[in-house]
């Protein structure tokens, strides 16, 4: 649901007063219309009036689990759910679980690595189109299936190589940033090791190009980013 300016929804479900606050100034910030629940029931009866693009949703709620609301979620509709959860051992229950969650976000969370993740999993949600395909020489990126073609033949490429290439491919002929690269593929981690990065870029590379060596496609800037060309 988009509302009437085109600003995408999202449900805050949380019961954290200073949260709420904060990420209500901070997404309205972001251009979103931010919808607040403070418990599980008052979800549902947001839900009952509004699809929104994207829910945010606390894992410990006063009237219950947010893994469980997640399941139910799941069960009449498939808007993109990132977990918000305040312990690491949570994140544990969370990563164990299949229960639908697009992401999830630990406590405390930085405003820009929040919105990345809303970004990302709203592109993914996009309904299928021409808009979702993008085709660079021989390769056919398709975000809806998260799937990669050369020719006729699917790549098989890890999340975060899937997420660094459609990163670079939906900004075509432009640079993206190491930083944007990062924040987009790593939030909220310890970034000191940013070789990390090389290595997918390198492994991304051997997937894509005829030669990795000699790449066409995926141009590196020195010092400053990527570039995927057509
Ligand atoms: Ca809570």
């Amino acid at each position: 649901m988009v509302d009437p300016e085109g600003r995408p929804v999202v449900l805050l479900v949380e019961d954290e007063t200073s949260y709420v606050e904060a990420l209500q100034l901070g997404l309205g910030g972001e251009g979103f219309v931010v919808r607040i629940a403070a418990s599980l029931n008052e979800a549902r009866a947001v839900l009952e009036g509004l699809s929104p693009d994207v829910v945010l949703l606390d894992v410990m709620l006063p009237d219950g689990s947010g893994i469980d609301f997640c399941r139910e979620i799941r069960q009449s509709s498939d808007i993109p759910v990132i977990m918000v959860s305040a312990r690491s051992d949570e994140v544990d229950i969370v990563l164990g679980l299949e229960f639908g969650a697009a992401d999830y976000v630990t406590k405390p969370f930085r405003l820009r690595e929040l919105v990345a993740r809303m970004r990302a999993v709203m592109r993914r949600h996009e309904p299928a189109g021409d808009h979702d395909v993008i085709t660079i020489g021989s390769l056919r990126i398709d975000s809806t299936r998260r799937s990669v073609m050369r020719a006729s033949q699917e790549l098989d490429l890890s999340r975060k190589e899937f997420d660094l290439l459609y990163l670079l491919a939906s900004r075509l002929g432009q640079v993206v940033t190491r930083e944007e690269c990062l924040d987009a593929l790593w939030w909220g981690q310890d970034l000191s090791d940013t070789r990390t990065l090389d290595t997918h870029v390198k492994r991304l590379r051997q997937k894509i190009e005829q030669d990795s060596g000699s790449p066409a496609h995926l141009i590196t800037i020195r010092g400053v980013g990527f570039r995927l060309d057509r």
